[in-house]
């Protein structure tokens, strides 16, 4: 079963067409990265994937149910996006534990997922905090806590490390990889970075101007692109 399907997904901003008519299954389980230049798209389809920006035409499913015209909660995903803000009222246990609470998840099992979270991003100490009172990168964990509190159908990240110290970026690398190990979640993940998407990756779809130029296996994409622009954009071997 696909647990994401796109089907010729189009979006318009007034007169410059940004999706040029994308599809795209993606496996229970798969971890998927998206790659491409700056301005390419593809945070305006993680967008539309996520709900948060209507297509102008096509159709989304996830988990088996057209979702295309559903607000994001009623899609079973959860994102990190970074222009998904924290709530800034809410302590970081708050922002952590408040989607489980709106799916009426028990309190012993949100305290619980909290404690999970907390410990696998190394933020147990700034739980009572408020989002003003971090830095950057410890939002950004909050943000990917929040996340990854839930288990839904798939998780969208957004450039979700960008903003960490290159220590941290290696450390949350792995950690994400275990877990997508572990739980066997559904991913769809953007990045810049060459080496995060050949690590994390189970397929690779290499985006330019609006459509998927290629989608393959981390092996199929670096070492046979299908033109000069992916061999270049991959670092591939000439
Ligand atoms: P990427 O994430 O690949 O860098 P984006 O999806 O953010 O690219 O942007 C793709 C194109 O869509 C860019 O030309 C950008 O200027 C345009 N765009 C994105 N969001 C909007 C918007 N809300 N209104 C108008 N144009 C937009
Ligand atoms: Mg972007």
């Amino acid at each position: 079963m696909s647990a994401l399907e796109i089907h010729e997904v189009r979006k318009d901003f007034g007169n410059e067409r940004v999706l040029k008519d994308v599809s795209l299954a993606i496996e229970s389980g798969e971890f998927l990265i998206l790659v491409g230049p700056s301005g390419c798209g593809k945070s305006t389809l993680m967008n539309a994937i996520a709900g948060l920006e209507p297509v102008t035409d096509g159709q989304i499913r996830i988990a088996d149910r057209d979702v295309t015209w559903l607000t994001p909660a009623e899609r079973d995903i959860a994102m990190v996006f970074q222009s998904y803000a924290l709530y800034p009222s809410m302590t970081v246990r708050g922002n952590i534990s408040f989607g489980l609470e709106m799916r009426k998840v028990p309190r012993a099992e949100r305290e619980a997922a909290v404690e999970r979270v907390a410990d696998l991003l190394q933020i147990t100490s700034l739980l009572d905090r408020k989002p003003s009172q971090l830095s950057g990168g410890q939002r950004q964990r909050v943000a990917m806590g929040r996340a990854l509190a839930r288990e839904p159908a798939v998780y969208l990240f957004d450039e979700p490390l960008s903003n960490l110290d290159a220590k941290l970026r290696v450390d949350m690398r792995t950690e994400i990889k275990k877990l997508h190990q572990r739980l066997g979640t559904t991913i769809v993940y953007v990045t810049h970075d060459q080496i995060e998407a050949m690590t994390l990756a189970d397929r690779i779809a290499v985006m330019r101007d609006g459509h998927i130029l290629q989608l393959g296996t981390p092996d199929e994409v670096y070492n046979d692109p299908v033109d000069i622009f992916v061999a270049g954009f991959m670092g591939s071997p000439s």
